[in-house]
Parts: structure tokens; C-alpha cells; sequence
């Protein structure tokens, strides 16, 4: 990965206005600015639809919770935004990205402290509305890009009912469906991906985000006895990723960054093409 690449990867917050640099891409420089929806004018997006120009938009859905010690609680929200932004980039200009769903439904964290839920039919509500607002504009193909476990299957069972009804092409993945278990052997020390706060995430945002990792003062064994983790199979776990988040490596989650980012690219391609 280039300097520069890194230097935006690193700029990048998930709902924020830093998309301000300039990003290369194969068919030149494009400032990253541009494929995202929210920081886009009326009159950019109303050219790019009315133009035939825009073909597909990414809608990302991440969390708000608990990632351990020492990740911040957006991480899966800036991660899969990171995904979408960089996969929007390589299809430019053909492909936008909505404005993240940044709460996701969390209620198995909710006993570690700082967790924001959102229940099943609110999150289910809230994804829904902004594809119906997409295909108001005349958006023809939208792609749900997840990055939090607790919305995989409530998204999947969902999918096909907002296809029929939208009568659009409309499909639900999470990103690290872009990996395999030869991946995941190849690059995961504990042989485990996305997994959570552990070897993985850490490596993700060792890569993208190192400002939103904190290990300063970080004491898990200190911590333990007053995290008040009811399931002992959860508190087990919780130490078990603990520990795992120690084999995380930027080159790790380079790696496995640019697998996710070309494997979305290449679904949002698919999904155009089987769109037309
Ligand atoms: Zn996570």
C-alpha cells in the first residue's frame, strides 16, 4: 500500500467530513469526497442519476459497542465504511455510498458498558427507509454492506422481501464474506476472522484507523474481576480475544483490507451487470 493510501486510511472517520484527500485510483486521481452521498451536493448526485451515470449504491450498516479494552466503539461502522468508500472508488464513478448505519443491534453487549442497541425491527426499519429514499431517487441497484455480526441474519432474512417490493436489485453481504478459510489461515495467527476486538480487528484498524485504537493503561487482568460479564462462556471469550488482539499486525490488516475492498467491488460489479 502507498504512503498516501495510508495517510488516508488513517484520515478517514465513519461519519464525519475527513474525506478531503485525494485518493489513486485506476482511472486517475478522484478525491474520495466524491463517492460518498452525504458529502456529495443535490446537484452531483441529481447529475449522476439523471445521467445514467451512478449505477449502484453501497449502504453501509455497522454497530456502536463494546470492542473490548482497547478499540473504539465505531469500529465496525468505520471499518465497513472504509470497505464500501475504497470498492465505491475502484467502480468511480459509477458507485455511491449512503450515509453509515452506525447503530446495529448489539443486546448480547449490552453487560459491558457503553453498547447502543438499536432492537431488530428499529435497525430493520431504519436500513429500509434509506433504500426506499434511494430508490425514490431512481437508484436501480443497492448493495447492504455490513460489518457487525448481530445484523447478518436479520439482513439476510430481509433481502428478498425489500427486492420484490422495491422491484429493484438488492443484495444483503457482510464484508468479510470476501473470506475464505485459506484466507483466514493464511493471515489470522489464531486462525479466526472477523471474530471480535481480537487478532482481526485490531489488525483492521492498525491498518485504517491506528488513532482509534487505545492501548494506553490497558489492564485486562486488572479489568477482569470488575467487567460484570454474566455468561461465563462470554467472559471466557472476552479474555480469549483479549489475548488474541496481540497477534494483530498493520500488515495483517492491509492484507486482508484489500481482499475485502476487491471483493466488494467486484459483488457491486456483479450486481450492476445483473441489474441491466
Ligand atoms: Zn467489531
Amino acid at each position: 500500500m502507498s504512503l498516501s493510501r495510508r495517510h488516508w486510511f488513517a484520515s478517514i472517520a465513519a461519519t464525519s467530513a475527513a474525506a478531503a484527500q485525494v485518493s489513486p485510483t485506476s482511472s486517475g486521481h478522484v478525491n474520495p469526497r466524491k463517492v460518498l452521498l452525504w458529502e456529495s451536493t443535490r446537484k452531483e448526485f441529481r447529475e449522476a442519476i439523471e445521467s445514467g451515470t451512478l449505477k449502484a449504491v453501497i449502504v453501509p450498516t455497522g454497530s456502536t459497542e463494546q470492542h473490548n479494552e482497547h478499540l473504539a466503539m465505531i469500529n465496525d461502522t468505520a471499518s465497513v465504511t472504509l470497505v464500501a468508500q475504497q470498492a465505491a472508488l475502484q467502480l468511480y464513478p459509477q458507485v455511491m455510498v449512503a450515509t453509515p448505519v452506525a447503530v446495529g443491534i448489539s443486546p448480547h453487549w449490552m453487560d459491558r458498558k457503553g453498547t447502543l442497541t438499536l432492537k431488530k425491527e428499529t435497525f430493520l426499519a431504519v436500513v429500509h427507509d434509506i433504500c426506499e429514499s434511494l430508490v425514490t431517487h431512481g437508484v436501480k441497484n443497492i448493495l447492504v454492506l455490513n460489518g457487525h455480526g448481530g445484523n447478518v441474519l436479520p439482513l439476510r432474512d430481509s433481502v428478498a422481501g425489500w427486492r420484490k417490493e422495491f422491484s429493484i436489485n438488492i443484495a444483503a453481504n457482510s464484508y468479510w464474506n470476501a473470506y475464505n478459510r485459506e484466507i483466514i489461515n493464511k493471515y489470522m495467527e489464531s486462525g479466526v476472522a472477523p471474530g471480535h476486538a481480537a487478532e482481526f480487528e485490531t489488525s483492521f484498524a492498525m491498518a485504517a484507523f491506528p488513532e482509534r485504537i487505545h492501548w494506553e493503561n490497558v489492564d485486562y487482568a486488572k479489568a477482569k474481576p470488575g467487567l460484570g460479564i454474566k455468561d461465563p462462556k462470554s467472559a471466557e471469550q472476552d479474555e480469549q480475544f483479549a489475548k488474541e488482539a496481540k497477534l494483530a499486525s498493520t500488515a495483517k490488516g492491509e492484507a486482508m483490507i484489500d481482499i475485502a475492498v476487491k471483493w466488494t467491488a467486484n459483488r457491486v460489479r456483479t450486481l450492476i451487470q445483473e441489474g441491466k
